[in-house]
């Protein structure tokens, strides 16, 4: 069908709510590459947004997909069970550790995986509060919403919210909440937690979980100080809070370890995750201590679809391709050109206030100019308009929606990592004034 009938029917049939930020119309994709329905070809610098760490459409999950669908494609796993959910559920929980026991369960999405850590945290703790940060996003149903931070348009006009969240300063050290300076503020936006929150917004006896990106993803690549999450889970030790680690964007190998975590502490109570986890299949998962997971009775979580087989053949393909190919360790290669290339804009180009970036998870902050970094979300949708124009599918990030973000597939070659940076360089560069 011709793109002008698709988006004439996609206009009639598809409400306006669920939105795109280009006009793209796909064809066929395959590694970072991506072909639209008019014979374009495109680099593709979102990886449908952190999903495809191992690329598009690789060989051995296709083949995995194809093999488990042969077999069967749904019993529900809660009344067969089934190798492909068992195996997974096991290569899972030990990436997260080997020295304490860790297990792990399976659901559709990054926000269900949200929801049933949220389940699990209070369940076990038997207390209802939950701390979560600016600028965090964690989904968008009734918990998830609740948590993410960004207003418009995640939240406003579809309260109420859940109850007992409360949300505090991240360590977001460019747009600092308290106006200090890292390191010379010691990290207050962490000590204030113990110092001050559960005096005048919370008892600690009634906060049961605390959920925190290691990077904030959707709200603008936040990369906080390495100390941060250390200091995050000497709090939820010293007060019995579940320390709930939110990887569905960081996870598998994108920030150049397995997880961003691993850059801060040994382990987290609980990890979610999803996104990178099956190469594009709908699946998410819920790893944790096995006392916190098994506190929950039998019956108390789960769901028709999740861990479907075909996801969990596909995500034990994904753990394979994640390991054979080094890709954490590619993914420090990618980023560090990327961050040289971010950084000489910075350089150059008065509106690039910031550039932050761990592993190949990295961005860029449009602002008016160095001395005023009022967000410049007009130039940014400019910016990645320009580079989808010619051949680079590029996305926006932040609550302001002044930051460019880069998530190639890690499969990407330099030849194509070359020509997006490129791509980018040449509108950059027609951007100065
Ligand atoms: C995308 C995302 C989610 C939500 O995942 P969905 O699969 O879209 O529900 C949750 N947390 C983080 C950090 C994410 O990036």
């Amino acid at each position: 069908m011709k793109k002008e009938d698709l988006v004439k029917m996609r206009q009639d049939h598809v409400p306006r709510g669920v939105s795109q930020a280009l006009p793209a119309m796909v064809a066929e994709a395959k590694g970072a590459m991506v072909r639209d329905v008019e014979g374009r070809e495109f680099i593709d610098f979102s990886g449908g947004i952190g999903v495809l760490n191992v690329g598009h459409s690789p060989d051995e999950v296709v083949k995995a997909i194809c093999d488990q669908a042969g077999k069967y494609l749904h019993t529900c796993f809660m009344v067969q069970m089934y190798e492909p959910y068992i195996a997974l559920a096991k290569e899972v929980s030990e990436l997260v550790s080997r020295k304490t026991s860790m297990k792990t369960m399976f659901v559709n999405s990054g926000a269900e995986a949200v929801e049933n850590g949220i389940k699990i945290a209070r369940y076990y703790t038997k207390k209802p509060g939950v701390i979560c940060f600016e600028n965090a996003f964690h989904g968008r149903t009734a918990m998830t919403m609740s948590l993410t931070s960004k207003v418009k348009n995640y939240k406003f006009g579809y309260w109420p919210f859940m109850p007992e969240v409360y949300r505090v300063p991240y360590a977001y050290c460019y747009r600092c909440s308290y106006g200090l300076k890292y390191p010379s503020c010691n990290i207050y936006c962490a000590d204030f937690i113990q110092e001050k929150f559960f005096d005048l917004y919370a008892a600690a006896e009634s906060i049961g979980a605390m959920i925190v990106e290691p990077v904030q993803g959707e709200g603008g690549f936040i990369v906080p100080p390495k100390e941060y999450l250390g200091k995050l889970q000497k709090i939820c030790r010293d007060n019995k809070i579940v320390l709930v680690v939110d990887e569905v964007q960081t996870g598998f190998a994108r920030t150049g370890k397995m997880f961003a975590y691993e850059y801060s502490i040994d382990e987290p109570d609980l990890l979610i995750t999803a996104k990178s986890l099956a190469a594009g299949l709908p699946l998410g998962g819920i790893t944790g201590k096995a006392e916190i997971m098994d506190s929950v009775d039998a019956g108390g979580i789960g769901g028709t679809f999740g861990g479907n087989p075909v996801c969990c053949a596909a995500g034990l393909a994904v753990m394979k391709i994640l390991k054979e190919k080094k890709l954490a360790e590619r993914a420090n290669e990618i980023g560090k050109k990327v961050m040289a290339k971010f950084q000489s804009f910075k350089e150059k180009y008065p509106y690039v206030g910031d550039v932050r970036g761990l592993g190949a998870m990295n961005c860029m902050e449009i602002v008016a100019d160095k001395k005023n970094p009022k967000p410049n979300a007009d130039l940014t949708k400019a910016i990645v308009k320009q580079c989808y124009d010619k051949g680079l599918i590029i996305l926006t990030a932040g609550g302001y929606g002044n930051v460019i973000r880069h998530l190639v597939p890690l499969v990407v070659t330099d030849e194509q990592l070359d020509k997006g940076l490129r791509i980018l360089e040449g509108v950059m560069a027609e951007k100065v004034e």
